[in-house]
């Protein structure tokens, strides 16, 4: 616990423009990474360790392997001294940089990887997309996310939370909220409640192309309030005639109410 308050020390004030909102209570930190799984034989990535108290919870547990990926310079130092208590047991990799741009290239080199992250909440539906992107070399991730954007993750066809990033995320993985975080668990305490999400990796996924079941949600939720006989009398006319005879059940529904595998269905007669 001295080692993180002495690195928030460091960091000398959070800085609002990279989310930071730190953890700083082990047993809170604790109970994140038990929702984990991961044992002596895994690979972890955590994004924005900040001042380290999720990342000193990982180290605990003696991954074989933990990469971090830190875009705050004045967290190095404090990371570089937690690094140091673990260097005989841990193999320890430290990346300065912007998660966004380099967590493609971090994640193609690994395989069965376990991601852990408090995420900068205003780049947290990005990185999430990027990381479904990769979900080949991902086996689990339990993600800290304003409880808002949970909700749209794990929503429910129909339901007001249901759109694009539901769709998305469930086409290749199962979210379920595991823990719901008050803003008085954070330094400084944002404005909005936050919860934990568990990933677990789908088998189903493997067939799905991602980009094609992007352009699809992207149209369709681009005129949510019309239907989907609507939509794709105005806009699917150069597709195939296989897109009107698969939606012929649904002409009178709106978007909102396609499910998760009408969508991965569709992405793959649009692949075509
Ligand atoms: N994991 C820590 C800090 C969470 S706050 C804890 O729970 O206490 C979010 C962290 O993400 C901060 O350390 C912030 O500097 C870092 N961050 C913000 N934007 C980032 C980006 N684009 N790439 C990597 N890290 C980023």
């Amino acid at each position: 616990m001295n080692i993180i308050s002495d690195n928030v020390k460091r960091i000398a004030g959070a800085q609002k423009r990279l989310g930071q909102n730190f953890i700083l209570d082990m047993n809170i930190t604790r109970k994140i990474v038990n929702f984990s799984d991961l044992d002596q034989e895994s690979t972890v990535l955590e994004i924005g360790p900040g001042p380290g108290g999720l990342t000193l919870a990982i180290l605990e547990k003696s991954p074989l392997k933990l990469i971090v990926i830190e875009k705050d310079e004045r967290c190095l130092e404090g990371l570089e001294l937690i690094k140091q208590t673990y260097s005989n047991s841990v193999q320890f990799d430290m990346v300065h940089g912007d998660a966004l741009s380099v967590i493609k290239n971090i994640l193609a080199d690994l395989c069965g990887v376990i991601i852990i992250a408090n995420l900068p909440y205003n780049i947290a539906s990005p990185l999430l997309v990027g990381f479904v992107h990769q979900h080949k070399h991902i086996k689990k991730m339990i993600l800290m996310f304003q409880q808002e954007v949970a909700q749209r993750i794990v929503g429910k066809v129909g339901t007001n939370h249901y759109g694009r990033l539901s769709i998305i995320v469930q086409a290749f993985f199962k979210p379920t909220i595991v823990y719901k975080l008050p803003p008085s668990a954070f330094t400084p305490p944002p404005k909005i409640h936050s919860a934990v999400v568990s990933f677990e990796p789908l088998v189903s996924g493997e067939d799905v192309n991602i980009k094609s079941l992007e352009e699809v949600t992207s149209l369709f939720f681009s005129h949510r309030r019309k239907t989907v006989g609507h939509i794709i009398k105005k806009y699917c006319q150069k597709q195939s005639s296989n897109i009107e005879e698969f939606l012929n059940p649904y002409l009178n529904l709106r978007p909102e109410n396609l499910s998760v595998e009408v969508y991965t269905h569709l992405a793959q007669i649009f692949k075509k």
